[in-house]
C-alpha cells in the first residue's frame, strides 16, 4: 500500500486507526512467504511430476486464499429489508477454494450435512460406499483432469446395474459421489466415497430395497470396467490389462462398512467431513521458519509407520496444491433420483413426496397437497421444516455475503453494494473502526 493512498485516507476519513488484515492461518502463511519460490522453480522442478500447464490455475486459486476475508479486498455492505429497522452492515469475501482453505471448507461441510439431511435424502436406508483403484493408475487421475468424472459415472453405472440385477427389473436408485484425490500426508490418492440407496424404485413407484451385502462381487466388476475404461483410453496395452486381471491383490477395492438410517444429524456432519473434507487440517501443520521445513502431524499410520512428516517447503507446497482441482470442476456429483433434473420432478411423484426431507417440503408447500395423503412426519420433522431460516443461516456462512439475517431484527439482510474500490473500502474500515462498529475480525486489530 502507497504512502499516497494511506495519506489520502488520512484526509478523508481523518483516521486514527487503519485496518490491518487478520492473522493469518499456517497454510496462508507458508503460502505468503514461499509461494513465489515455488512459482520460480514449478516448470523445472515440479511440472513433470505434478502436472504440466498447472501453475497459473494454482496462482489463481492461492491468490484467492490469500485474499480470503480479508475486508481490504472488497466488502459487501448489507442492509435489512425491514423497513422500520435499517441496520446495515459490511462483510468481507470468502474464498471458496474448498479444497484449499480451511475456513471456507469447513462452512461447505456444514452445509453440505445439512442439505444431505434435510434436503436431499430421501427417509430411506443408505450406505456408504468407498471405491478405490490400484496404484499403478493413480497417476493417469493426476494427469488426465477429467478422468475422475468417468470413474465416477462408471461407478454410478455399476450400482445401477447391481440394484436391477437384484430386482429382476429396472429401478431408479440414487447416489451421491465425492471424489478425493488425497490421501494420508496430502499423497496423491485418487478415490470415491459414495452415499448410496439402498435399492430403489420401479416404473409403479415400488420401493425394492435391496441392502449391500457381501461386496466382493461388485469389486470384481469394478475391476474389469475400469481396466476396461483404461484400454479404451489406450492408458495400459492388452497384456497390462490381462496381467493386472491376473493379480491376486487386485488393488482394486469396495468398501461399504458405514450404514446410514434415519437423521442423526452429528452422523451426518462426520460423513460429510468424511466426503467433503479438505486435503488437510490446519491444526496438524506446523512452520519451521528458520529451517524452511514444514512440519506434518498426523495419527500414527501403521501402513508408513509413522506420524509425522517432514517436507521441504516448497515440496510441501507442491503436495498441497496438486489437490486444487481445475477451475469450475464439481467433484462431488449426484446421479439418479437425487441428480437436480430428477429432483424437479418429485413434487410429481406421490411416493417420493413421502419421503423427502423437511427442507425439501419447506421449498415446495404445494408438494403435500399433491400426494393422496398427508406425509406422515413426526413433530421433530414438522419443526425442521419450518426452520429453512437454518439454510439460509448456513448458506451466508459458506457465502458470506448471501442474505442473512439482520442480528437486530431477524429479517433478511440483503446486498446493496458491492465495494471494490481500495481508497473506498478503506474509507469504510477506517470509519468503522474510529466509530466502534467494527465487525468481526475488524475490529481486533487496530493499528494505533
Ligand atoms: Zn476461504
Ligand atoms: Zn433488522
Amino acid at each position: 500500500m502507497g504512502a499516497s493512498l494511506s495519506a489520502r485516507v488520512e484526509r478523508s476519513s481523518s483516521a486514527k486507526s487503519r485496518y490491518v488484515p487478520r492473522r493469518l492461518n499456517v497454510l496462508q502463511a507458508i503460502l505468503r512467504a514461499h509461494f513465489g519460490g515455488f512459482a520460480a522453480i514449478y516448470e523445472r522442478q515440479y511440472a513433470r511430476g505434478y502436472g504440466r500447464f498447472r501453475l497459473e490455475r494454482i496462482t489463481e486459486a492461492v491468490t484467492e486464499f490469500l485474499r480470503c476475508g480479508d475486508y481490504r479486498f472488497g466488502v459487501a455492505r448489507l442492509k435489512c429489508s425491514n423497513p422500520a429497522c435499517g441496520c446495515e452492515m459490511f462483510r468481507p469475501f470468502s474464498c471458496k477454494t474448498f479444497y484449499l482453505c480451511p475456513s471456507c471448507s469447513q462452512k461447505r461441510t456444514l452445509l453440505f450435512a445439512e442439505f444431505l439431511s434435510e434436503n436431499l435424502l430421501l427417509r430411506l436406508p443408505h450406505r456408504v460406499l468407498t471405491f478405490t483403484v490400484p496404484k499403478l493408475l493413480r497417476p493417469y487421475f493426476r494427469h488426465n483432469r477429467t478422468l475422475f468424472a468417468e470413474l465416477m459415472q462408471l461407478i454410478n453405472r455399476l450400482i445401477v446395474d447391481f440394484q436391477s440385477a437384484a430386482a429382476g427389473k429396472p429401478i431408479t436408485g440414487g447416489c451421491v459421489l465425492a471424489y478425493q484425490s488425497a490421501g494420508e500426508f496430502l499423497r496423491y490418492h485418487p478415490h470415491v466415497h459414495g452415499i448410496v440407496l439402498e435399492g430403489g424404485f420401479d416404473e409403479q413407484g415400488r420401493f425394492y430395497h435391496i441392502p449391500f451385502g457381501n461386496l466382493q462381487n461388485m469389486c470384481q466388476v469394478f475391476r474389469r470396467r475400469v481396466i476396461s475404461l483404461f484400454l479404451q483410453h489406450k492408458f495400459i496395452d492388452c497384456s497390462r490389462a490381462a496381467s493386472m486381471l491376473s493379480w491376486h491383490h487386485s488393488g482394486f477395492s469396495v468398501d461399504g462398512s458405514i450404514g446410514l438410517y434415519g437423521r442423526d444429524q452429528k452422523a451426518m456432519e462426520r460423513l460429510a467431513q468424511y466426503m467433503a473434507r479438505p486435503p488437510i487440517a490446519v491444526s496438524k501443520v506446523v512452520l519451521e521458519e528458520r529451517g524452511g521445513k514444514v512440519i506434518f502431524h498426523t495419527k500414527y499410520n501403521p501402513y508408513f509407520r509413522e506420524n509425522l512428516k517432514l517436507f521441504a517447503v516448497t515440496d510441501f507446497i507442491a503436495e498441497l496444491t496438486q489437490h486444487i482441482p481445475p477451475k469450475g470442476t464439481h467433484y462431488i456429483r449426484r446421479y439418479g433420483l437425487y441428480a437436480s433434473r430428477s429432483r424437479g420432478t418429485w413434487s410429481r411423484k406421490p411416493h417420493l413426496v413421502r419421503l423427502a426431507g423437511p427442507a425439501w417440503h419447506a421449498d415446495h408447500p404445494a408438494a403435500r397437497t399433491a400426494t393422496s395423503g398427508p406425509p406422515q412426519q413426526s413433530q421433530q420433522e414438522v419443526e425442521a421444516s419450518e426452520a429453512s431460516s437454518t439454510w439460509a443461516r448456513l448458506i451466508a456462512k459458506v457465502y458470506e455475503v448471501d442474505p442473512l439475517r439482520c442480528s437486530r431484527c431477524g429479517a433478511a439482510m440483503t446486498v446493496v453494494a458491492v465495494i471494490m474500490d481500495p481508497v473506498e473500502v478503506e474509507k469504510i474500515l477506517s470509519h468503522l473502526i474510529n466509530t466502534g462498529r467494527a465487525p468481526p475480525g475488524l475490529d481486533s486489530y487496530r493499528e494505533n
